[in-house]
């Protein structure tokens, strides 16, 4: 096997838990290596720290599978995803549809499963997981007898990686259930693996909220909060997405829960939608703001952060006396206290009165490693207008 040998110095971030390894801080690397192999890794007086895969196209040349002297084989592969499922099972996250292995946070980097019903789905995230997905399709295979499995990798994480995605598609739709409501799936040609699962435990929540409420469901994709919303009680809900697709697959989620009656669907851009609101005067008590990631490099966070703000200072304006705000972030790089300072500025340019019911986060089962921020990339605020 080749070994990585870092660099003086560069071992303390890894010493510390976390598991990346970037080019820049690889001094040699010796013996015979290939592409997406496990490489030893060791720090420059050549003492071990782990083994991962090695990556030799990527920024990210290797993640830490292991810090014991083990193989890495698809008897490690097993056992992670073993216990990735039983901290599921413990802590009652196992449900129709939810996700299995969630990479660095399972002990797994490169690798996501979500399970949709029967079906396990898989995305491969680095070259090492994907020249070795016949240890995970095994292993799945194991876990869930009868279930089947589903390759759907990320096109742009394999262009990083330098591999070629491989994408399946199911003909046959699914129905998943989530709380009170259902819906719809067509693995392999909606976002993410099929739904936005990370936020399975906000939906809910926001469910909880909604009676008798007018909602604003803004970036709706599927209507999850939406179907949510109206179940529970809610008097009338607006969707506004800039997808045709997202909201087709929307009205087919309303008529699934038999709510569309109550339900309006817009398609545009967010701002000129919230823009348009407010100047017709309209006013809604439960609004929910979930858009998609405005920065994923550091160097872009201020603007993303006027993006953030001008959003929410629109949402804000729209609530009525007692209304709610449900408002996210899934930008890594805008941590909790950045977003809470954003939104304290909209809230003031709003001048809107604003209490906080609850700190919002990721559900469970994208679990949040302390040693390894990347983790945590959902933050979002329950606020109320006073
Ligand atoms: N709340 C959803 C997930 C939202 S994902 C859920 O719980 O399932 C973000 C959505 O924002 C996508 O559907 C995307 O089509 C939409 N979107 C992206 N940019 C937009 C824009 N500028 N205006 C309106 N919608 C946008």
């Amino acid at each position: 096997m080749a070994t990585l040998i870092l660099k003086r110095g560069a071992e303390r971030r890894i010493r510390a838990g976390h598991p990346w390894i970037y080019r820049g801080e690889v001094a040699d690397l010796r013996g015979s290596w290939s592409a997406g192999a496990a490489v030893d890794v060791t720090d420059s007086a050549r003492r071990f720290l782990g083994r991962g895969f090695y990556s030799p196209r990527a920024t990210l040349v290797c993640r830490l599978l292991t810090r014991v002297d083990e193989a890495v084989d698809g008897a490690l592969v097993k056992r992670r995803l073993e216990a990735a499922l039983q901290y599921r099972r413990v802590a009652g996250l196992v449900g129709s549809a939810y996700r299995v292995c969630w990479s660095e946070a399972d002990g797994l980097p490169g690798l996501v499963v979500d399970r949709y019903g029967p079906v396990s789905v898989v995305q491969c995230l680095t070259l090492g997981m994907a020249r070795h997905a016949d240890w995970v399709r095994d292993a799945l295979g194991r876990l869930f007898p009868d279930g089947e499995i589903l390759r759907l990798d990320d096109p742009t994480a394999a262009r990083i990686e330098g591999f070629e995605p491989v994408r399946e598609t199911r003909e046959a739709e699914l129905i998943v259930d989530e709380g009170a409501g259902c819906f719809a799936v067509s693995l392999g040609a909606g976002h993410k693996t099929g739904l936005y699962l990370d936020q399975r435990e906000n939906r809910v929540l926001v469910g909880s909220l909604a009676r008798g409420r007018r909602m604003l469901d803004v970036f709706s994709y599927a209507g999850g909060f939406a179907c949510h919303a109206l179940l529970a009680g809610a008097a009338s809900a607006l969707l506004l997405d800039s997808s045709a697709d997202a909201l087709a697959q929307a009205r087919r989620n309303l008529g699934l829960n038999g709510v569309e009656a109550r339900a309006t669907l817009r398609e545009g851009n967010a701002f000129d939608g919230l823009r348009e609101l407010q100047a017709r005067g309209e006013r809604f008590g439960l609004v929910i703001l979930d858009p998609p990631p405005f920065t994923r490099h550091k160097s872009a966070v201020e603007a993303a952060a006027r993006g953030y703000k001008e959003i929410n200072l629109r949402a804000l304006r729209l609530l009525e006396p007692g209304g709610l705000l449900a408002t996210f972030s899934c930008s890594h790089h805008v941590t909790p206290a950045l977003f809470e300072d954003i939104c304290r500025q909209a809230a003031g340019d709003a001048a809107v009165p604003t209490r906080v019911l609850a700190t919002l986060t990721q559900s469970r089962d994208h679990p949040v490693l302390l040693k390894i921020p990347e983790t945590h990339y959902l933050t979002g605020l329950l606020l109320e207008a006073v």
